[in-house]
């Protein structure tokens, strides 16, 4: 063909899933033409050596052409798994959060499903002439041809061959002849395994909800019915029975033969609230990380297919593709899991709400302690609803809380204790009392300073400037951002010191310590991701605790959400500080929340609760709010604030973080591209818009790279897209560093 020629026929738009913003066009050759649907993927010729690249096809259109375009070179997936709304989803997703499409598409869509995990071929034969045009043939019938004969002109339309080979006796050999007289044909058609999926006998609890759950629920189902997007938040405490509200919800949208989602934080964390939605529904699709390829295969396509109604997990839920969707709940919407960690850097919650809107249905945030982002849009923008439920079930108490000023207690006691002596006595009389409690320490390890007395050298990580943290277990010290381990040293390395070290700081492995040894007869168990490798493990010990064979949890922020055990009535938190996060504009918030949800478990059922917060920064405003459980208090001051120094949510913010294994470069290149954003905002004249630093990060080094940030600030969303957008396209975010990130809302600074 001439170079410039011009033609007309079929334009696939291809999304490559290597690393690039844009999309290409390719010509469809004539074989594929009719079959190619959008959201296949396909192998594409890319670059000047034409390598091929995997990509999705994200747009089909029949128009002119001219000669230089290439053709699609092959095919990949039989059929295309990727819905059109889900196909949206990822366009709006990709531009939002600067990702590349491809990219975002491939996160959208679970790896088993594109490797057709849990797929097999299965075979079918079929007569395609008649028993009487076959016998009229007169080739020679013996019995086992006859036998499949018999078989497949009994058959509706086609018949598997392993059960044909069963049931005539006849070998492969047989049945290949019969394909070579043109009697018989067979076809190979891609089947799901069936993968066991556990089910669960259904019991519906006895209880009736009260007055304010039948409230909300009602002022959802009005949601539901109208058949419009909203985005309801359920503001209600820990035991106010959401959850409960939730799941009559869902039962309405399932009635009406519609599907809903709900995403959970941490399915290792919420194991309790998907067994109960599993009691309650016969078509509940569980999604985690424990699933085998070939079930989330399964899962998928059972989803797809419509046959379960219910869908329950984590981050990959969102994206379930669901051909009737009817609503979305977001348990928990202010957990910073919802953050995905790789790109694209999404929200899921945030993600909820654009899918919400997308298929015009209610989304509905249940949390007892609302991200003040979405306590402010609840008060402040049109679509959005707030319902309140102030009272917990059965109306119980709050549990009393008590501050101890651990400074006062140095100075009194004249030593640096772990639990103070109020901590000591309300858990000693718990015990007492045989009953249980609930200890949180947010840290993991033994200790997390490692230093030299004489010369100050401290022990930090080859490879990151962060505290190595000593763990008892094997002796070994730990960097929790690289995993990188050493031998813990006892003396000092400074060769001219050689000082004995000491270990300071606290962790879950000490306090856990400090227990035994003041309570021996005691069952302690500790809840962090070091004793919590798997599931069953958690499984187990949340299931000795409600059994009450344990009357001890300590652990991190695990042990502080989802659980509901009635015999908890004394709850502890070692250490509140925000000192270690105080660079994070979230530090307070986080301290708040933490505060309040393990004050939540005290005391649900019929014994009232008790909870101790031992900290060196007892007037912190956070905890006086903590204190009186006083939410709505603790988000005006915290919005207040947020107003002042112009964060979130009233500016919208990107992170930029560059690294690289050289200071240097990435200190330059960090300048460099803080002058040409300046630039950009500069020519676009853009009101409210500014860019902060660089400046080096908290984490200054992290797995043997530099690290060193930037923060675009907008008024709003679409702002913050239009720059991201114009930065891209104009090459500004190209730099000389290993990697650069872009995180739009970032959840944490460091
Ligand atoms: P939340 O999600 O707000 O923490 P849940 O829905 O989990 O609250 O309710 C807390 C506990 O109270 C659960 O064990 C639940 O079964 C129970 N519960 C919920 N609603 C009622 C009700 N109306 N009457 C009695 N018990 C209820
Ligand atoms: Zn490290």
């Amino acid at each position: 063909m001439e170079e410039g020629e011009r033609r007309e026929g079929v334009i696939a738009e291809v999304a490559p899933l290597i690393p690039t913003s844009r999309t290409y066009t390719f010509t469809v050759p004539e074989g594929i033409e009719q079959s190619l649907t959008v959201g296949q993927r396909v192998r594409v010729p890319l670059g000047r050596r034409g390598r091929l690249v995997e990509g999705f096809v994200v747009c089909l259109d029949r128009k002119v052409w001219d000669s230089t375009l290439r053709p699609i070179d092959s095919v990949i997936d039989a059929a295309s798994f990727l819905t059109l709304d889900l196909l949206e989803l990822g366009r709006e997703i990709a531009v939002h959060y600067a990702c590349p499409l491809g990219r975002t598409l491939k996160a959208i869509t679970p790896e088993a499903v594109r490797r057709e995990r849990g797929l097999k071929t299965v075979r079918y034969a079929r007569l395609i002439q008649t028993p009487d045009e076959i016998r009229d043939s007169g080739k020679r019938i013996g019995k086992k041809r006859q036998a499949v004969i018999d078989v497949l002109a009994n058959a509706v339309e086609t018949f598997p061959v392993e059960r044909l080979f069963e049931q005539t006796k006849a070998s492969s050999v047989v049945l290949r002849a019969m394909v070579r007289e043109g009697w018989v044909e067979i076809v190979a058609r891609k089947q799901i395994v069936d993968a066991k999926l556990p089910g669960q006998p259904l019991v519906e609890p006895g209880f009736a909800l009260n007055e304010e759950q039948r409230n909300a629920l009602e002022r959802i189902n009005a949601e539901i019915d109208s058949n419009r997007f909203s985005v309801t938040l359920l503001f209600g405490v820990s035991g106010s029975g959401k959850t409960e509200v939730y799941i009559r919800a869902i039962r309405r949208v399932v009635s009406a033969g519609r599907q809903a989602i709900l995403l959970v934080p941490e399915i290792v964390l919420t194991t309790q609230l998907v067994g109960r939605l599993a009691s309650r529904f016969s078509d509940v699709a569980v999604s985690h990380s424990g699933l085998t390829d070939a079930q989330r295969s399964l899962l998928w396509h059972q989803v797809a297919a419509g046959d379960k109604k219910v869908i329950i997990g984590t981050r990959s839920a969102v994206f379930a593709p669901c051909p009737a969707l009817g609503l979305i709940c977001v348990d928990e919407e202010q957990e910073t899991s919802y953050k995905n960690l790789q790109a694209p850097r999404f929200n899921v919650r945030d993600v909820a709400i654009m899918r919400g809107k997308q298929h015009g249905i209610p989304v509905v945030l249940g949390s007892a302690t609302p991200s003040v982002e979405t306590w402010y849009n609840s008060e402040h923008r049109s679509h959005y609803r707030r319902i309140v439920i102030h009272r917990r079930v059965k109306d119980l108490p709050m549990p009393d809380v008590y501050i101890v000023d651990m400074r006062d207690e140095f100075i009194e006691q004249k030593r640096v204790v772990v639990l103070s002596r109020l901590m000591e006595r309300l858990l000693a009389e718990t015990l007492h009392r045989g009953e249980q409690a609930l200890l949180l320490m947010n840290r993991r390890g033994f200790a997390n300073r490692i230093y030299c007395p004489a010369c100050r050298t401290r022990i930090i990580c080859p490879n990151c400037n962060v505290n190595l943290v000593v763990h008892t277990a094997g002796g070994q010290s730990i960097c929790h951002y690289c995993r990188s381990r050493i031998e813990t040293p006892t003396v000092c390395p400074n060769v001219t010191c050689g000082e004995k070290l000491i270990q300071t700081g606290l962790g879950t492995q000490r306090v856990e310590d400090v227990l035994t040894k003041l309570f021996p007869r005691v069952r302690i168990e500790r809840v962090d991701s070091d004793t919590m490798r798997h599931r069953e493990q958690y499984q187990r010990i949340v299931d000795d605790f409600e059994a009450r064979k344990i009357d001890v949890l300590v652990g991190t922020q695990m042990i502080a959400k989802g659980l509901d055990f009635p015999f908890v009535s004394f709850v502890g938190v070692i250490h509140a500080d925000t000192c270690a996060l105080a660079s994070d504009f979230r530090a307070q918030e986080r301290l708040f929340q933490l505060v309040t949800q393990v004050a939540g478990r005290a005391g649900r059922a019929d014994t009232s609760g008790k909870v101790v917060v031992q900290t060196t920064t007892p007037a912190l405003p956070v905890l006086k709010h903590a204190l009186g459980h006083d939410y709505e208090s603790f988000a005006t001051e915290e919005l207040r604030s947020r107003q002042r120094v112009g964060l979130p949510p009233f500016r919208r913010l990107a992170r930029i973080v560059l690294a690289h294994p050289r200071e240097e470069t990435v200190r330059r290149e960090a300048e460099a591209l803080y002058g040409r954003v300046r630039e950009a905002i500069d020519s676009l004249s853009l009101a409210h818009t500014d860019v902060l630093g660089p400046t080096p990060c908290v984490l200054s080094r992290l797995r043997g790279k530099y690290r060193y940030d930037l923060l675009l600030r907008t008024l709003n969303a679409s702002a913050l897209r239009g720059l991201l957008c114009n930065l891209e396209e104009s090459g500004t975010l190209r730099t000389k560093t290993e990697s650069i990130i872009v995180d739009v809302d970032p959840v944490t600074l460091t």
